[in-house]
């Protein structure tokens, strides 16, 4: 997202599955099985019709592929009640055989590998009504203030597959696609990309969007209503980029206002991220009836048009009432969940972690080093520690929420460790270039930052990422003689720490190992951006 955090994560509890009950679904849903894995998206040309009065939708999808195995049956995804009424391949019909919510499709024609070939899916049906959109998504069927439908999706976790079919498994970006929404000719669709056509046809018209670059399934979005629009020319380190905002009328004066902090999100993002990764298909905030979500070139905003979490700020600090948290927050994740996405949901913390640590950094390019340091260190007390940020592969099932703030946490400790601004700046926008549009593993992200530092930090991701324990440095001090040691500890774990002695910045290296060392001075301050546990004994 989604920033799930406040209400799922800790609210509803969504992400917090413990009893590891995994089902023959969630193996069909969560791995590369056989019938994914012999061929690899190239174009979706996703139509779909949505009538809101009946919340029934129905359309069909080409898929386009390129064979890279020889072989005869392709696994879709579609979620009950959606249902799949017809597969064909060059006008053939083809067979469809259902285990749930998996569908294989059993081929007719010979697959070459190299070649690449379409089929087309047609499907219709009544789409799970979103519970509680983004985080327990599907189609929102909302009105406006006006009486007007106000329709929008969410499927972060769920899956696309809640509404069409497709591959639905995070490994396989489609490199391009086209979505054609139809809907009722007095409102407009808005998704992604850039809208090429608009086409009217008796009481409906239809949307042409087309999306240019590799996108995830859960990006892919639908959001109708009686929008207005305005934009502005934003330009950034790839050139100008279109910029433009979808929002109800009555909300247009207020989003002129609130959305000034678009080129300021821009602006500091490209200096810490590197260019915006989606230039050719424009930058988009689309107002829906739900808080928000991270849709690729299409961020969909419900926030209030006021600053903080629904006017809360997450760190305590203050300085989350300086920004729009999802204007900031699900922008960060075009560069962190769009073009850099988890292989696995599992591995959600490369979207979230980063994320949240984005909003950090957002505050210290416009308001400096220590309002970035009190935001992150101030949402610490949103950090639960109830089970590992890492979840459990191969079964659509995402770690902890404390993938949010324990890994901003986390992140803002290597940049201390670190001890070099400029190069850990080249290091997140380095993971921007080298896994530009490019779906990822944790180790990938963990071997890339080890090796541009040049230093081995695998003890210090594991104790991060794959447990719950929380460094603890314990120590005694007589006078300016300190004697300590960590406690909590995975193998190897020996992370040094800055402190403060009469004001002088000193490093100490703690390890399993009670050691005895001089402090230049008597008055000991620990430095808070470090995320350990402290105590003297
Ligand atoms: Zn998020």
């Amino acid at each position: 997202m989604k920033h799930y955090f406040i209400l799922s994560a800790f609210i509803l509890g969504v992400c917090t599955a413990s009893a590891q009950n995994f089902t023959r679904q969630d193996t069909l849903r969560g791995s590369i099985t056989p019938e994914r894995a012999w061929w690899d998206l190239n174009y979706y040309d996703l139509n779909v019709k949505i009538e809101p009065e009946k919340k029934f939708i129905s359309g069909h999808n080409l898929v386009r592929y390129k064979v890279l195995n020889a072989a005869k049956v392709l696994q879709i995804d579609l979620q009950e009640p959606m249902q799949i009424t017809s597969v064909t391949q060059d006008n053939q019909a083809l067979e469809v055989t259902s285990d749930g919510n998996a569908h294989f499709i059993t081929l007719k024609k010979e697959q070459v590998p190299g070649e690449f070939n379409t089929i087309d899916i047609h499907f219709s049906g009544y789409p799970r009504e979103a519970v509680r959109a983004p985080w327990d998504g599907g189609f929102s069927w909302k009105e406006d203030t006006q009486g007007n439908p106000f329709v929008a999706t969410s499927c972060q976790g769920l899956g696309a597959s809640v509404w069409w079919p497709n591959k639905d498994h995070m490994y396989d970006e489609v490199d391009s696609m086209r979505i054609r929404a139809t809907v009722p000719k007095d409102l407009m669709d808005v998704s992604n990309g850039k809208l090429e056509s608009v086409e009217e046809n008796g009481d409906f018209k239809t949307y042409n969007w087309f999306v240019a670059n590799p996108i995830n399934n859960y990006g892919v979005n639908v959001n109708m209503g009686n929008y207005v629009h305005f934009g502005e020319k934003y330009d950034g380190e790839k050139g100008f980029l279109d910029v433009a905002y979808y929002v109800l009328p009555e909300n247009l004066e207020k989003a002129k206002a609130q959305f000034k902090q678009t080129p300021m999100m821009l602006k500091a993002f490209e200096h810490w991220f590197g260019p915006y990764p989606f230039y050719e298909d424009g930058f988009k905030l689309v107002e829906v009836p739900y808080l928000g979500m991270e849709h690729q070139s299409s961020v969909t905003y419900g926030n209030q048009y006021a600053n903080g979490y629904l006017g809360r700020d997450l760190s305590g600090s203050g300085w989350g009432l300086k920004f729009d948290f999802i204007i900031i927050h699900e922008a960060g994740h075009e560069w962190f969940a769009n073009n850099i996405t988890y292989k696995d949901i599992a591995d959600m913390w490369i979207h979230e972690g980063f994320t949240a640590y984005s909003e950090n950094l957002y505050l210290d390019f416009h308001y400096g080093p220590k309002a970035a340091s009190e935001y992150v260190v101030g949402t610490r007390a949103n950090i639960r520690n109830d089970q590992p940020i890492i979840g459990h592969y191969d079964v659509n099932q995402a770690g902890s929420g404390d993938m949010y703030y324990k890994g901003a946490n986390m992140l803002h400790t290597l940049r201390q460790l670190i001890e070099d601004d400029e190069l850990w700046r080249q290091i997140l926008r380095g993971l921007n270039s080298e896994f530009y549009h490019k779906t990822v593993t944790t180790q990938q992200i963990e071997d890339y930052i080890s090796k541009k530092t040049k230093k081995d930090l695998s003890a210090f991701f594991n104790q991060y990422l794959r447990t719950t324990m929380i460094p603890k440095f314990e120590y005694q001090q007589k006078g300016s003689s300190i004697t300590y040691r960590y406690v909590d500890i995975v193998e190897d774990f020996d992370m040094p720490i800055r402190v403060f002695v009469d004001g002088n910045e000193q490093w100490l290296f703690p390890n399993s190992e009670w050691k005895t060392e001089s402090l230049k001075g008597n008055e000991l301050i620990f430095d808070p951006n470090f995320y350990i546990e402290t105590e003297k004994i």
